[in-house]
């Protein structure tokens, strides 16, 4: 295994008071990490350093043409005052798959769990102490050569991030409001659906702003080939419990594979429900409505963790899902998970890395 070398800052930053303040995506730490790759030499140099402006070339190709991929995961800090991490292992599983689609070299997910590890301990003060609250972790790569030609590049940067955020519910788990997006599709067969990279976010961002404008918070994308079959939601997997089976659409290429969405799956089925993965179309959703039988409708992600949908509109019908209220099995996912990652609960699963 490679040496991390460490550079610490000497000017650490003051720590956020008011935690409750925290929002998200604002805050960063003293410390990143950072590794380079050359054509050659493989990736080389991983470090820790103060946390600070980096300099490119306006050519930097990745600004131009969009060779980027990310993950998102939290560091939590359970009652007892240790950190500990949710299955690390599969957010750099899943890196290396985005970096395939991507012609981004591949790197070693065993280190990079390691590196993960090193960089929260050395920032191990800045993980939130208040109820809810975490510390979001954000490694990405990037291509850096110094040329407007499409190309798959040389030169890359692996950069892991750190932002203190807040509880995401900070008033109980609001059910969100949300429409079937009809005009604009997020991705195609064949495409980078199942990718975790930046154009995926890019393309979506014109859907996201019409729906604020019509106070709703998100869309529900359907498949970009006939617009028919549900895939998924901002950057959340969608379920569906019709008449007590928990429904959600089958991994098909174009939809993100969450891990939040497989810890749901298990733990679902090991509570004894029947949980199917596949096709599901909107019609099919808009007739368990009309039959009573669409009994919980929620989205997962790590951001939310679970985030239950009470107000879902398609065209000109509006379904007022468990009189917009968090249904059972949603409720039991939440507390489930929550659970296991704040440590109040034991983890049978073995998802949980300590630090
Ligand atoms: C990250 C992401 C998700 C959720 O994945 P988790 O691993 O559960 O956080 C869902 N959809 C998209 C498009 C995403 O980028």
């Amino acid at each position: 295994m490679l040496d991390i070398r460490i550079e610490r800052t000497t000017t650490p930053k003051e720590k956020p008071a008011d935690e409750t303040k925290l929002g998200f995506g604002h805050i960063f730490t003293d410390h990143m990490f950072v590794m380079n790759y050359d054509t050659g030499e493989g990736w080389h140099d991983p470090r820790i350093v103060p946390f600070g402006d980096i300099s490119l070339s306006p050519a930097t190709c990745c600004l131009h043409y969009g060779q980027e991929i990310f993950e998102g995961l939290k560091a939590y800090r359970t009652a007892d005052g240790t950190v500990q991490l949710f299955r690390p292992d599969e957010n750099f599983k899943r890196m290396n798959i985005s970096a395939e689609r991507m012609v981004i070299p591949p790197f070693d997910e065993e280190f990079m769990v390691e590196a993960t590890k090193t960089l929260v301990k050395l920032e191990e003060d800045w993980v939130p102490h208040t109820d809810g609250a975490s510390l979001y972790i954000r490694p990405f790569i990037f291509a850096t050569d110094d040329y407007v030609g499409v190309c798959p590049a040389d030169h890359y940067l692996f950069m892991i991030i750190l932002s203190p955020s807040g509880a995401y519910y900070s008033t109980g788990l609001d059910p969100v409001k949300i429409y079937v997006e009809q005009k604009y599709v997020r991705t195609v067969r064949g495409g980078t659906g199942f990718a975790k990279t930046a154009a995926n976010y890019a393309i979506s961002l014109k859907g996201q702003d019409e729906a604020h404008n019509q106070d709703y918070e998100q869309v529900l994308w359907l498949d970009g080939v006939e617009q028919k079959y549900i895939e998924e939601v901002g950057s959340m997997n969608i379920f569906f419990v019709i008449d007590g089976e928990v429904v959600t659409p089958q991994l098909t290429g174009s939809v993100l594979s969450g891990i939040t969405r497989k810890s749901a799956i298990e733990i679902c089925r090991k509570q004894g429900y029947k949980v199917t993965e596949r096709k599901i179309s909107i019609e099919e959703v808009s007739k368990a409505y009309d039959d009573g039988k669409l009994d919980e409708v929620f989205g997962t992600g790590t951001a939310a963790v679970i985030s239950p949908v009470g107000h879902l509109k398609w065209g000109d019908k509006i379904m007022i899902i468990n009189d917009n209220k968090i249904g059972k099995v949603s409720q039991m996912l939440y507390d489930t998970l929550t659970g296991i990652q704040w440590g109040k609960i034991e983890d049978e699963f073995g998802w949980i890395v300590k630090l």
